[in-house]
């Protein structure tokens, strides 16, 4: 008996006792009712499903493994025998599932729950996914690691098949057929006498057997407190019972995780089997075939329950991922994270340029990183990281992502958007002039400016984030009349504006128009009309 002195955490019996007691104090109308079966009572289900949740369901499946290969080869790259297994298995399960949905179903049938051996990012949830997808059954992805056998202080196994009705939008009847995946399933392999995991790590391998076999699932979660108060409320005024259970028979399971550990097990029985194949084996095969060997009893050794490991009899591997492959899944998988990079930059009105050296590039790096496709994620992030950041506040509308940017990508920005300054420059400098030619249409007087003019120009519009016509119309504003009176007095021109001029224009013009003066003054009648200031 626990209370509110002990650590342990309170019991669902108890938690219900306190509600009531805090419901009858609250609102005197409340009637007591009884929550139902704790999470691992083999009592009966809580309710029986109302009558339109057993009613006919809609799930059509005529798949046949090829296809289902086919669509996994549009995203999945290699792992090919493990597409051809999965291919079938699922087909298997869900024909089974058909069958059973209408009323036929095959007595003895051996649900094909899979392993799925293999290293972290090469494609093992992706497949599951995908097929998850192209069927259209709920899928619910959780980690071995985080149960514990309470499932008080971690999470509780059931709470997957809660979460399957969750991804079904609620509709019990579709999860029932939804598909469940368990990572890292060999964290709880109990290993007794290797390491200290024994108690939990079996217990969680019993819990997680039940959910395999069948068993029903109370549809809300006994330490879900709001969940359990709704269900009071709701059956206190008299309300239909909408809570059920959910059925776990037609539920397909697939664990997975990486096994290491497990090919140790498998090459020492190879060994000691020594029937000829034995020896072959640890010769011709590569390292990582060796998981394709692997029988029960090996799983068994490695620290699995035999009733636990009897009920995956669908066993995959898959492969590590070399460059060449991670090249081609940028490349050629239709789930691409190049893809996404595209349209997250398009959104900024950029189009990006992935040339094959560059996606290269990026492959080798992601290789370094060991943990599969997932390195072309890390990579990418840190490679365009600052692309993202910048590009989008500058006028740059287009890149190309070559193995040089991928090698050096803040160089590579920097050009770029120095190049584009450049450009950028080529076009205020060619604003600069037409301001001359827009000056001689105006008050028909022809001004020039000398490329060094134009530069001290272009430097101060960009300094003060002004246009260059606003900065031309600004500090020439009085020109014309300072240059009409020395066109009367030398008898016109053209005038030809040099750095210094543009970097104090006033005070030229001033200069100007005196020297023009004192020029008129000095040859009088003389009309030789000449370029002004050309320093
Ligand atoms: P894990 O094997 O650890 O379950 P995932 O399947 O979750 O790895 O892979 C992570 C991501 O990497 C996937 O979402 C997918 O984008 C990419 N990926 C991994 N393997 C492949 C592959 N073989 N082909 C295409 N993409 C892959």
């Amino acid at each position: 008996m626990s209370n509110a002195a002990d650590s342990n955490p309170p019991t669902p019996e108890e938690i219900q006792k306190k509600l009531e007691e805090v419901m009858k104090q609250n609102f005197p109308g409340f009637q007591t009712i009884n929550i139902g079966p704790q999470p691992h009572s083999e009592s009966a289900p809580l309710d029986d499903p109302p009558e339109d949740e057993l009613a006919d369901i809609d799930f059509e499946f005529d798949h046949k493994p090829r296809d289902v290969k086919t669509h996994l080869d549009r995203f999945v790259i290699k792992q090919d025998e493990a597409k051809k297994v999965l291919s079938v298995a699922l087909c298997d399960h869900y024909h089974h599932v058909r069958l059973a949905l209408d009323g036929n179903e095959q007595p003895n049938y051996t649900k094909q729950n899979v392993i799925l051996i293999g290293p972290t990012g090469v494609g093992k949830t992706y497949l599951i996914r995908s097929i998850a997808d192209l069927i259209g059954v709920p899928f619910v992805k959780a980690d071995a690691t985080k149960f514990s056998e309470t499932g008080y202080v971690g999470g509780d196994v059931e709470d997957m098949v809660r979460e399957l009705v969750r991804r079904a939008d609620g509709d019990i009847r579709r999860a029932e057929y939804g598909i469940i995946y368990i990572d890292e399933i060999d964290k709880v392999a109990s290993a007794t006498g290797q390491s200290g995991k024994d108690v939990s790590g079996r217990g969680v391998q019993t819990n997680l057997l039940k959910l395999m076999e069948e068993t029903e699932v109370p549809a809300r979660s006994p330490n879900d407190i709001a969940g359990q108060m709704a269900a009071m409320m709701e059956m206190s005024r008299g309300g239909r019972k909408s809570a059920s259970t959910i059925n776990t028979k037609h539920i397909l399971f697939v664990v997975s995780g990486a096994f290491d550990g497990l090919e140790k097990i498998v090459r020492k029985r190879l060994r000691e089997g020594s029937i000829g194949f034995g020896a072959s084996a640890q010769t011709d095969e590569d390292e990582d075939r060796i998981f394709e060997h692997a029988q029960t009893r090996d799983y068994i050794d490695f620290g699995f329950e035999p009733e636990f490991i009897g009920r995956l009899p669908v066993r995959v591997v898959c492969h590590p991922l070399n460059t060449d492959d991670l090249f081609h899944i940028l490349k050629n998988s239709e789930g691409s994270i190049i893809r996404q990079y595209e349209e997250d930059f398009s959104c900024y009105g950029i189009e990006v340029l992935f040339k094959d050296d560059g996606l290269r590039a990026v492959a080798e790096k992601a290789g370094e990183e060991k943990t599969g496709a997932r390195g072309l994620m890390t990579v990418c992030e840190r490679v365009f990281r600052d692309f993202k950041f910048e590009l989008p506040s500058t006028d740059v509308k287009r890149f190309i992502v070559d193995k040089a940017l991928v090698s050096g990508p803040a160089e590579t920005l920097q050009n770029l958007l120095a190049d584009h300054q450049n450009e950028e420059r080529t076009v205020m400098r060619q604003l600069v002039h037409d301001f001359g030619g827009r000056f001689q249409e105006t008050h028909g007087i022809t001004i020039t400016f000398t490329p060094k003019a134009a530069d001290k120009l272009v430097d101060e519009a960009l300094a003060q984030s002004k246009s260059v016509r606003d900065l031309c119309t600004e500090k020439f504003k009085d020109y014309q009349f300072g240059l009409k009176l020395i066109a009367q007095n030398q008898g016109g021109g053209t005038f030809k504006l040099d750095h210094k001029t543009v970097e104090n224009p006033d005070k030229v013009l001033s200069e100007w128009v005196v020297k023009s003066y004192r020029q008129k003054d000095e040859k009088s009648g003389d009309d030789d009309g000449k370029d002004s200031e050309q320093t």
